[in-house]
């Protein structure tokens, strides 16, 4: 009888690289290295992007207010990177106009231009309009505001659905050979003989495995330092400094697809961006944290703060019975901890060691709108410790569902309307935002609606469940209804309850069946 091939990430067999962390860092450095022809595994504690990388504002940008602390560097990339993401996920980054008034008694306007001025020229824009000025009393974008505002200007950045974005980088992974291990913490790792061997928790079932990887990348985010000091027992020589900033979501505040950013007196900036269609999303706070990250929560003074913010530039006030969602993100900011939690640098920090020999390299900070470019320089560190293979790649390649012609979703849509007349045009542009072309997969056998199956509220057809679950790692209804899409803030009682029956059947089969073939 001929041996046994081990399993990838047995001793005999080690990963190239294992990650901590399935936030939208980890996915990415996922995604590029198993491009380059790497092992990858990857262990997320819980969802995949169910850490801060589904609690962020959602928006690919420069960062507009960074200019003022002078952070050049981080805005140039950054607006930079605006252009790669939009072609390389038509599907998940859209252009946003945000909409700036100028007030009286806060930054004036010759200042405000000077800094749109070097926003549009810094980070070479090619296909994103430039800024504008309006006459706020005339220009559609006013009407919404209150009438003493007079002057304001409009300029671009982006916005990006955060948790699709973690997923389809993971989806991505695993098409190239990724072995992505959701629900699985992990509980230690340690380095010796230039190997690391790291324990894993299931965290369905509690039950605990062994892999070995050549190197460890610790992109575990507000973890990042406890993963150091207890998973792998060494001193950390950073100081993570954890901000809380939260958001609210209300009913729709004004009738276009655009946003606003507004100047507080604090010095803070708060944004009150279009969401789902039928909403506004407002944030954010920046509160010093301290605890344990998985607790982070909004409180009613946060509630009150972005409710008084909205409130003071718009004609209709905002009250705490407004808010129909609220959630709580915690940004991993390193350095000085002295200046307000809103003046901290927002700068990544890539730190390396060894340990018995073996690398490990610990990931602090970061921006989603840096995830791809942050992933290369890590792949560049990773090339130098265990040797480089392949090129950068991640800017020319779209992302799972994002190929359709010239990255054009109107077109798109209307391909899959003629393909699928049975869809109403709101379906039809929730799924090609959502999956851009994957989900012609789905959609595949069906001549009519009926065909996908029971609809479980807001589209959501047992075709769509089904594929979120057998590509996409979705294991709850939570999985589906916050974070692989945001059907729960339309969704009724019955119609989750109806999901988590039809959940809890299609898990006992999925699990009889994984149990038996090979992890996603
Ligand atoms: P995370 O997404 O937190 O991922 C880390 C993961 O590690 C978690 O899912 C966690 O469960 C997992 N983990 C931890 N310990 C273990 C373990 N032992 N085993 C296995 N898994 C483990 N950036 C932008 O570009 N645009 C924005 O608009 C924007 N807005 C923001 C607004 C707020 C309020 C906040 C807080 C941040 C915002 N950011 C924004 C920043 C951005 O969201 C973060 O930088 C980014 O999401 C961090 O991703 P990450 O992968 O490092 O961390």
């Amino acid at each position: 009888m001929g041996r046994e091939k081990p399993e990838l990430g047995a001793k005999e067999r080690p990963f190239d690289i294992f990650i901590i962390g399935g936030g939208v860092n980890g996915c990415g450095v996922a995604r590029d290295a198993a491009g380059r022809g790497y092992k990858v595994g990857l262990a997320e504690m819980n969802d995949l992007a169910s850490g801060t990388s589904s609690k962020s504002t959602k928006l690919i940008h420069g960062g507009l207010r960074y200019l003022e602390s002078r952070q050049f560097r981080l805005v140039r990339e950054a607006l930079a990177e605006r252009e790669v993401l939009l072609r390389m996920a038509p599907h998940l980054v859209r252009p946003l106009r945000f909409v700036l008034p100028v007030q009286k008694g806060m930054r004036p306007a010759w200042l405000l231009r000077l800094g749109l001025f070097l926003y549009d020229h810094l980070g070479g824009r090619e296909t994103l309009p430039a800024t504008t000025t309006l006459d706020l009393p005339r220009a559609g974008a006013g009407k919404p505001l209150k009438p003493h505002f007079a002057k304001g200007f409009e300029y671009s950045d982006c916005r990006v659905d955060d948790a699709r974005l973690v997923v389809l980088n993971a989806r991505d992974a695993a098409d190239r050979g990724a072995v992505i291990l959701p629900r699985t913490q992990v509980v230690s790792a340690r380095g010796a003989d230039a190997v690391w061997r790291v324990a894993l928790r299931d965290g369905t079932t509690g039950a605990e495995t062994e892999i070995f990887t050549r190197l460890l990348v610790n992109a575990a985010g507000p973890w990042v330092e406890e993963i150091v000091a207890e998973v792998c027992a060494q001193n950390s020589p950073r100081r993570l400094r954890l901000v809380r900033g939260s958001h609210i979501v209300v009913a729709r505040i004004f009738d276009h697809d655009g946003a606003y950013i507004f100047q507080n007196p604090d010095g803070r900036v708060v944004f009150a961006i279009a969401y789902e269609g039928d909403y506004t999303l407002i944030g954010t706070t920046d509160v010093d944290f301290s605890g344990a990250p998985d607790k982070v929560a909004i409180t009613p003074e946060e509630i009150d703060y972005l409710c008084r913010a909205a409130s003071a530039h718009f004609v209709r006030r905002v009250e705490t019975a407004d808010v129909v969602w609220a959630f709580s993100g915690l940004r991993a900011l390193v350095g000085d901890s002295a200046s307000a939690a809103h003046r901290a640098t927002r700068e990544t920090v890539v730190e390396e060691r060894r340990i018995g020999g073996a690398p490990l390299i610990n990931v602090y900070g970061g921006k989603i709108t840096g995830y791809r470019r942050l992933a290369e320089k890590i792949l560049q560190r990773i090339g130098a410790a265990i040797g480089p293979r392949g090129e950068s790649w991640t800017a020319r390649t779209p992302l799972p569902g994002g190929d359709f012609p010239g990255g054009d979703l109107a077109r798109f849509v209307r391909t899959l309307r003629a393909q699928k007349p049975f869809l109403a045009p709101s379906l039809a542009w929730r799924l090609a935002r959502a999956y851009g072309t994957l989900c012609l997969g789905f959609l595949e056998p069906a001549r009519r609606m009926a065909d996908l199956g029971e609809d479980f509220g807001g589209g959501l057809t047992r075709a769509e469940v089904d594929y979120l679950v057998e590509r996409e790692w979705a294991r709850t209804p939570e999985d589906i209804l916050w974070r692989r899409s945001k059907l729960g803030l339309r969704a009724l009682e019955s119609e989750t309850g109806k999901l988590a029956v039809y959940f809890a059947a299609r898990q006992q089969k999925s699990n009889a069946r994984t149990s038996r073939e090979n992890p996603q």
